[in-house]
């Protein structure tokens, strides 16, 4: 079957029809070109090699798993990925600058225009009513997760924080804001699109006000029914880590009259929680100033203030100096950010983590509890596994295994997608 091209078609004055030869796969419809952008021009074609992954679900296209791309696509448009065969994968957007060469927005033959951005984000939606019915401040949007790869939404009460980590979203961004504007209706939407990541892509880091009126920041989320500040502006990230959501209620059963330490606290979320479950004492640990100060507050503002306290210092140090001055705790919490930025720094960060878990494990009394995390999704959750195990030999402790759980249902993990799942949080109980 001749296939002309889109481009071609229209130089002639033609509305522009491309019939591929992927069409009998996906029902013998002949597409109409209306926008550049949103209807594919181009093809690729993958080698025989890589098609599995994708057939099972994966959405990312390195540039290797190539074997042609036919069309002359511009950075940021909408390519269709097909077999050797010619079997249609899939559709998504391009990024020729990028290691990841194509990300699959759907499965479908189907426009990316703005009814198909207010359809993911209504589902997106949907999700969150269904399995955090009583929430008012979730990640709305989790990139893959939600078949959006590169955009993060998190909506913190009536504001919407975003951020667009690649091209292919870049491009979208008004697009993508009307959509988020018409289903949520919210009162402003923030960017904080100053993520590292970025620079692989091509862009620059982008922070400001797209939308709406903030509200004086900090503000004011509420979470599992208690009050934490989050400042969008200044803080870490989009300001909060909304993936801990319900790892934070697994310390109801474990805290009642407890001492309870705190490590890489941030903002105090589980400190809140654990006052807030019955602890009888808190100290919280974090390297930055604005984080200890607003943890601080947090405690303060749920009524908690008079048994917690906060302290700015470097974990690794400090945990050494509570041993040495025999501290000791009935409860643990370490949620360390990423130590493994790549692949290459697996090992690097497998020895940061058995050092924070070899100390936390050393500070427990028998019976105690350490809830310990893991957000490099470079790290499996076998290795991270083994980590706290070797850690527990070193430290001379056995342990029963109390949870093995992962980020809050607000993040959803793709099966077909492992890099989805990041996020490790195990409870281990001294015995
Ligand atoms: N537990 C927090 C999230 C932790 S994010 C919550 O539930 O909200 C990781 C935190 O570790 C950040 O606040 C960061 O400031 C802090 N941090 C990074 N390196 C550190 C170090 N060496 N010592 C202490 N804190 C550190």
């Amino acid at each position: 079957m001749a296939v002309e091209s889109p481009k071609a078609a229209s130089r002639r004055g033609n509305r522009a029809v491309w019939t591929l030869p992927g069409e009998r796969d996906i029902g013998f419809r002949k597409r109409t070109l209306r926008d550049e952008r949103n209807i594919a021009m181009a093809r690729a074609t993958l080698r025989p090699k890589h098609e599995r992954r994708v057939a099972a679900g994966h959405l990312w296209i390195y540039q290797g798993n190539i074997e042609r791309i036919e069309g002359d696509p511009a950075p940021g448009d909408v390519i269709d990925v097909f077999s050797a065969r010619g079997e249609f994968l899939g559709r998504g957007y391009y990024n020729p600058h990028s290691q990841i060469a194509i990300r699959l927005l759907t499965r479908d033959d189907r426009p990316i225009d703005h009814a198909f951005f207010a359809e993911r984000i209504r589902k997106a939606q949907a999700w969150r009513a269904r399995v955090m019915p009583d929430q008012t401040s979730y990640r709305l949007i989790y990139s893959e997760g939600d078949l959006l790869p590169g955009l993060i939404v998190d909506r913190y009460e009536d504001v919407l924080v975003v951020q667009f980590l690649t091209l292919g979203m870049e491009v979208r961004r008004d697009e993508i804001i009307a959509a988020l504007e018409e289903v949520v209706e919210p009162r402003a939407v923030f960017e904080r699109s100053d993520v590292a990541s970025r620079r692989h892509e091509g862009l620059e880091p982008r922070v400001g006000l797209l939308r709406g009126e903030l509200p004086p920041q900090p503000m004011t989320i509420t979470e599992n029914g208690l009050a934490f500040e989050v400042d969008v502006v200044e803080g870490q990230k989009t300001g909060y880590f909304l993936d801990q959501k319900v790892n934070r209620t697994l310390l109801a059963p474990l805290v009642e009259g407890a001492r309870v330490l705190d490590v890489f606290c941030h903002t105090g979320s589980f400190s809140v929680h654990a006052l807030h479950y019955g602890a009888r004492e808190v100290t919280g640990i974090d390297s930055s100033e604005q984080a200890v100060a607003a943890a601080q507050r947090n405690v303060e503002r749920n009524g908690l203030g008079d048994r917690a306290r906060f302290e700015v210092a470097n974990a690794f140090d400090r945990l050494r100096e509570l041993e040495r001055e025999g501290e000791r705790f009935d409860c643990v919490i370490l949620d360390p950010p990423a130590f493994a930025k790549g692949k290459a720094h697996v090992e690097a960060a497998a020895r940061g983590y058995k050092e924070v878990n070899l100390r936390a494990l050393k500070l427990l009394e028998p019976g105690g509890f350490l809830v310990t995390c893991s957000c490099s999704h470079h790290m499996s959750p076998d290795e991270f596994y083994a980590v706290v195990l070797d850690a527990a030999l070193d430290a001379r402790k056995h342990l029963r295994v109390v949870d093995t759980r992962g980020q809050a249902p607000d993040h959803p993990v793709l099966a077909g997608v492992p890099e989805t799942a990041y996020l490790k949080c195990f409870i281990f109980q001294v015995i």
